[in-house]
């Protein structure tokens, strides 16, 4: 077939797998249907490309993105070299310039003598020739058809929101302020409301008329990506205490009641992203509600939020402890699809079904992400039997506790520091499979 492996999806879990396997000397056949077939929120051809937030949460250890890509650092990972060799500042959150990211990502797999790329839409499973199939929550129809009908109905399927952007230049600097939430860098500007503006806010956000998927069984969100209308509908101070909380800023007006935060998506800082405030809200409807606030009465939009569809499969039932797809042996899901949520936590799973799968060609024991490791927390969940599954991204919460009324809070400090142990384990048993011959 002239080469060892195939990789379908050039997102982050794709990008990250083919170059996980390229360095670990297996040629692979790269499968990415951009931009002869496009997605809905996919704006370019490039590979690791960032398809909303710039933000890759933050790096600092007490927080479980900051130790994933310290994890990821460890095994080498190519997309976290890109991320750090494009970061932008923005206080306690690890910020990249997205082009200049996948500007990167792209060179790198370009660059890489054991890839090659084919510009093609995949859309039925081969258990003849191993693959990874990442192709995270945009996944084309007919390849989710296919996926539906191998894998049944019952495991696939979701919907979530995205964010508006708008352009800097359109905000109201006399009603805003710049401060970051805890941190001393004001890397945020802040659009503050009277508690007489916030209710008004709330009420024409609960009322505003939304765009809606076509079936009721797909308006299932993920929790951790609630549209800001769906949270207002669970109680008029809901956001207040959510997203548009107040806290934690210093030099904030008097009568600052909440707030709505804006960061910088470009190095250069002309266009602002809303944080936390993806939506599902009509066009027209955005621009009437968000005009309410006084520093963005007169924004311009870059980009509205908007619902999305979000692909994964229902892991626990269909995929097992080394993310192969149970019912199609040789074919690994990785990334978003597995059923995780977010940009580090796609790429986490893209590194793993990576070193599975070539554990597998190479005759080599797999290496084993345990629970102690914020990697083997994401494996684990994606695996473990539930009765209730749904998207998670990396947290601390997901860290198994001493069963017993008196449970403690988990030490991040002492969990981190385990966690990067194992891993340093794993990097050097990894290495140790050195570039020995195919065998499968
Ligand atoms: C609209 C939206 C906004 C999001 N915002 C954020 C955010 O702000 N922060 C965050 O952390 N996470 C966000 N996520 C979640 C998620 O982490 C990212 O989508 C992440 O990019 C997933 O990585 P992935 O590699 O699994 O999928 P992707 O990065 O989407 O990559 C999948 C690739 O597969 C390709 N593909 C699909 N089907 C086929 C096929 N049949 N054949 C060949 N190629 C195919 C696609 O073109 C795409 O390039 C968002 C998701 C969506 C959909």
């Amino acid at each position: 077939m002239g080469f060892d492996i195939r990789v379908v999806g050039g997102g982050l879990a794709g990008s990250e797998a083919a170059l996980s396997l390229a360095r670990l000397g297996l040629s692979v056949e790269l499968w990415e249907m951009r931009p002869v077939h496009r997605t809905d929120i996919h704006e370019t051809d490039r590979f690791g490309e960032l398809v909303c937030s710039n933000s890759l949460g933050s790096d600092a250890l007490r927080d479980a993105r900051g130790l994933l890509k310290a994890e990821l650092r460890l095994l080498g990972s190519d997309v976290v070299a890109c991320a750090d060799a494009s970061r932008l500042p923005a206080g306690k959150a690890f910020a990249v310039d997205k082009e200049q990211f996948s500007g990167l990502v792209t060179e790198a797999i370009q660059r890489s003598p054991l890839i090659s790329i084919r510009r093609e839409e995949y859309t039925r499973l081969d258990s003849s020739i191993p693959t990874i199939i990442a192709t995270g929550p945009l996944t084309s129809l007919d390849l989710l058809a296919e996926l539906r009908e191998r894998l049944g109905r019952e495991n696939l399927f979701f919907y979530d929101a995205v964010a508006p952007s708008i352009w800097a230049h359109s905000v109201d600097r006399g009603s805003s302020f710049l401060s970051s939430r805890g941190g001393d860098v004001a890397d945020y500007l802040n659009c503050p409301l009277t508690r007489e503006e916030y209710y008004a806010f709330v009420h024409a956000l609960q009322s505003a008329r939304r765009h809606l998927p076509e079936t009721p069984d797909e308006q299932k969100y993920f929790e951790g990506c609630l549209p800001v209308e769906e949270i207002a509908r669970r109680g008029d101070d809901a956001l207040r205490f959510g997203p548009m909380r107040p806290i934690g800023l210093r030099e904030r007006p008097e009568d600052c009641f909440a707030v709505i935060q804006l960061r910088r998506e470009n190095r250069e800082g002309t266009v602002l992203g809303l944080v936390g405030f993806q939506t599902s809200l009509a066009i027209t409807e955005q621009q009437r509600v968000l005009a309410m606030i006084p520093a963005l009465r007169n924004a311009e939009f870059v980009r509205y939020g908007l619902i999305h569809r979000n692909a994964f499969v229902r892991g626990p039932s269909v995929l097992s402890q080394d993310l192969q797809l149970g019912s199609c042996p040789h074919i690994w899901a990785a990334g978003q699809l597995c059923g995780v949520d977010g940009y580090m936590e796609s790429t986490a799973l893209g590194l793993v079904a990576a070193l599975n799968a070539a554990a597998t060609l190479r005759g080599f024991p797999r290496a084993v992400f345990s629970v102690q490791t914020m990697m083997g927390l994401l494996v684990d969940f994606v695996t473990r039997e539930r009765s209730d599954f749904q998207p998670t991204n990396a947290n601390y919460g997901l860290v198994p506790l001493e069963p017993g009324p008196r449970q403690k809070g988990v030490d991040r400090e002492a969990f981190a520091v385990v966690a990067l142990e194992q891993i340093r384990h794993i990097a050097d048993e990894v290495e140790a499979w050195g570039t020995s011959k195919t065998i499968l």
